[in-house]
């Protein structure tokens, strides 16, 4: 996950002989999560991950506090083949609160659905609570820690950033 910047942290799941880049295609015997699905609020938009979602994380950025309305988004990432829309592209918009991303939405609801950054263009970021089962991807990091709202203090142990984090092997 990245927001607008940097940020490929580890993996998650820590899964023996994946590969993390391009296709998202998993090696050797390891279990593959196939079909996580998720939505918007109202139900109008719905969406399938064909890969599990890696490099998940907390966003205390306040481009994500605000458009979340929330102190903090999670996102996880897949190759961009693999998000797919199954119900609701019409309902789908898209804005640029910055050059080099594009968030998309939920124009029904409101709901933030994904990031993507034009520096990773095989890449997007899924907001993890659309997920229909948020609890399957855990994140593991914070990012943007100088912006954490001071009474929604991280109560983990996860590693903190007070920017976007380390740059990754890109
Ligand atoms: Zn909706
Ligand atoms: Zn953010």
């Amino acid at each position: 996950m990245v927001c607008y910047r940097g940020g490929r942290l580890a993996a998650y799941p820590p899964t023996p002989n994946s590969t993390l880049s391009g296709s998202g295609s998993w090696g050797g015997a390891a279990p593959r999560a196939l079909d996580m699905r998720g939505g918007c609020a109202c139900g109008r938009v719905r969406y399938r991950l064909a890969s599990t979602p890696v490099d998940t994380g907390w966003c205390h950025c306040r481009l994500c506090q605000k458009v979340a309305g929330a102190p903090a988004l999670v996102f996880g990432t897949v190759p961009i083949g693999d998000f797919l829309i199954e119900q609701g592209a019409e309902q789908i918009g898209a804005i640029s609160l910055v050059d080099h991303g594009v968030r998309q939405f939920a124009r029904c609801c409101g709901t933030p659905l994904t990031i993507q950054v034009v520096h990773q263009p095989g890449r997007i970021d899924v907001t993890i609570a659309s997920l229909d089962d948020p609890a399957a991807v855990p994140p593991g990091f914070h990012i943007w820690m100088a912006s954490a709202i001071p009474w929604a203090e991280p109560g983990d142990d996860l590693p903190r950033f007070d920017d976007a984090g380390r740059d990754g092997p890109d």
